[in-house]
């Protein structure tokens, strides 16, 4: 079974666990430096970026989260998740930091707060028919795509909300709460070619 973590220092962390003993694989829930060696994949989930990313360090999980990343470990952003996967915030607070990885730009809250979620019904020609079932919560969106990431859905107005580039994946949304598994099968896949 592939083995990976879900950064669990705060956010929906048992949803994702869920979805992944699902799916068969051998699940580690991620809070000290020394479980990175553990595992061949891991997810970010939603939450509070902010929060995270001052656990992480509080944790010292941050560094080797990051040299993971960049030496080639895949890793699944939700919401948070995807902003802790961008290389750029446009919009952090004070002093906010992300582990990176991906080339893009993200807006945190970019549709407004809790009352302004949403779902919605996502194409997503990677993953074929039929379309994702896209749950929004304080969702971020994709300002930019930078040269070395990819789109790989976009809501009807054109504004980008998953991406791509080599074994990270980053989305606005969260299919854990609403039985969509093909992304976190796509993660999976990229998880047991790179092990
Ligand atoms: N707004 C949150 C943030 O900036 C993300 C919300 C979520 O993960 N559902 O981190």
């Amino acid at each position: 079974a592939p083995r990976v973590g879900v950064l669990a220092l705060q956010g929906d962390v048992r949803e994702h666990v869920a979805v992944l003993e699902h799916l068969g694989a051998h699940v580690v829930r991620v809070r000290r430096p020394e479980q990175l060696d553990e595992i061949d994949g891991i997810v970010l989930p939603g939450g509070e970026s902010s929060v995270i990313d001052k656990l992480a360090r509080a944790f010292d999980v941050r560094e080797p989260l990051v040299a993971a990343i960049r030496t080639g470990m895949p890793a699944f952003g939700t919401c948070a998740g995807l902003i802790l996967l961008a290389d750029r915030i446009s919009d952090g607070i004070e002093g906010q930091q992300t582990f990176g990885g991906l080339d893009v730009t993200v807006r945190r809250n970019a549709f407004g707060g809790q009352v302004e979620s949403f779902e919605t019904e996502l194409s997503t020609p990677v993953l074929g028919a039929p379309p994702v079932h896209a749950t929004f919560i304080r969702a971020p969106v994709v300002e930019q795509v930078g040269a070395h990431a990819e789109a790989i859905a976009a809501l009807p107005d054109g504004r980008v909300v998953a991406v791509e580039q080599d074994g990270l994946l980053g989305i606005s949304f969260h299919p854990e709460v609403s039985g969509e598994e093909r992304l976190h099968r796509r993660f999976l896949a990229r998880v047991q070619r790179a092990a």
